[in-house]
């Protein structure tokens, strides 16, 4: 059985002063009031010449450069210990048609990237990052456009195709990542159609499904019945989701039942149900388990080894942040399984609110930081005693 205490393993790409970094960042990080006042203090930190600062500490820890070239460093350290890169363009709140068309560039640059480098084995995009939000919110109520927000939808379904024709013609596995719950509808019907189109001999396209919702175990269920009658792969990533908060305040502030289930042994119940379904049906499918969860990777550990998967099997893949679980994406690579790494990149100013919230989120998962810094702390005194 795979363990993911071996701090050896977990740490070895980091030289001392790496590991020194982390252990600062994550105290701090653990305390929410800092984390606060960091959060409003930032941007303007960045505006009085702070940018190296915020640079050489919390950006080097958890985002791979400003943009792809200064990533290479990190793709070739994550590639040295047989981790693949996972670039994410992480600009984020833009709202021009010029923004939007920029990332979608910014995005085929990425697929043209991994297409020459064996070490990023995924590409990703944010359907936001090419799409006002205001308008994927009317898509998803089935409101009806005019004339001018359905030209600027054929713009969003064009750049989203196109995207997902370059991947399919680099034969380059390409995630969209999932949103809030009052967007995802449209997004869903972007990626189930870009599947049909892309994903005849293999899975190209991935959708995500956020199992913190009561109702994606069955989502995911009907995807893949569909996917049967139309003869296509199916492309999962698997994540419990990420706007936890925002979903249960705006289902509060509007009156409706939030999707989101209401414990979180309910949500690490879906996410291993979901393991189990992708894995009795790999047969037609990609899966990435984006999880930091080590009983859910422990899981589909076991999982493979019941079915009689291979480690290596390419149709199986782990994959955490850059900069956190190093524990378990290193112990599983040592071990063979195939994992990867979203690294996120883009200017600093950008990048800051992808910074804030994976502060926040590090002082509000319970445990999560207490088990990294723990970690950090036991490699510390085994490389002391050396
Ligand atoms: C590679 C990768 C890709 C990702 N892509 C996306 C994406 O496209 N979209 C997205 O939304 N997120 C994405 N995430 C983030 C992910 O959804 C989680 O927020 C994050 O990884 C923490 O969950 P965990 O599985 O690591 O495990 P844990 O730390 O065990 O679980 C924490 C999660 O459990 C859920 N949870 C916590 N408390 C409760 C509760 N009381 N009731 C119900 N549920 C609860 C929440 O989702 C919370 O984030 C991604 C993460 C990774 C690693």
């Amino acid at each position: 059985m795979i363990s993911f205490d071996n701090t050896e393993n977990a740490f070895k790409g980091k030289a001392n002063s790496d590991l020194n970094r982390s252990y600062w960042l994550f105290k701090m990080v653990g305390n929410p009031t800092l984390v606060n006042i960091s959060a409003k203090l930032a941007p303007i930190g960045l505006n009085i010449g702070f940018k190296g600062l915020i640079k050489a500490t919390i950006f080097k820890q958890f985002v791979g450069g400003e943009n792809i070239t200064e990533c290479n460093k990190t793709i070739a350290e994550l590639g040295k210990y047989n981790i693949g890169t996972i670039l994410d363009y992480s600009v984020e709140g833009k709202e021009s048609e010029k923004d939007f068309d920029a990332c979608c560039a910014e995005t085929i640059e990425t697929i043209h990237k991994a297409k020459n480098d064996n070490h990023i084995p995924f590409c990703v995009f944010k359907v936001t990052g090419m799409a006002r939000f205001d308008l994927l919110v009317k898509v998803s109520a089935n409101e009806t456009l005019i004339q001018t927000e359905l030209n600027e939808f054929e713009k969003i379904k064009k750049r989203v195709n196109t995207i997902c024709a370059e991947a399919h013609k680099a034969n380059q596995a390409i995630f969209i990542d999932a949103e809030e719950s009052w967007i995802q509808p449209a997004i869903d019907d972007l990626a189930n159609s870009n599947m049909l189109l892309f994903n005849k001999e293999k899975a190209i396209v991935y959708n995500t499904f956020q199992l913190y919702r009561n109702d994606r175990l069955d989502y995911l269920k009907t995807t893949i019945a569909n996917a049967k009658q139309n003869n296509v792969y199916v492309g999962a990533k698997l994540v419990r989701g990420a706007y936890m908060e925002k979903e249960r305040e705006r289902a509060k502030e509007k009156n409706y039942v939030s999707p989101i289930h209401d414990t979180k042994e309910s949500s690490d119940i879906d996410y291993n149900l979901a393991l189990l379904e992708c894995v009795k049906n790999i047969d037609m499918m990609g899966l990435c388990a984006g999880t930091h969860n080590e009983k859910s990777s422990l899981y589909l550990t076991e999982l493979m080894n019941k079915y009689a998967i291979s480690n290596t099997d390419k149709r199986i893949y782990f994959s955490q942040l850059l900069g956190m679980s190093d524990h378990i994406s290193y112990n599983l690579a040592i071990s063979g399984y195939n994992v990867s790494k979203y690294v996120p990149y883009g200017p600093v100013k950008e990048v800051l609110p992808y910074l804030i919230r994976r502060a926040q989120e590090n002082t509000s998962v319970k445990g999560q930081t207490g088990r990294e810094l723990g970690l950090i702390m036991k490699e510390k005194s085994r490389r002391n005693k050396k």
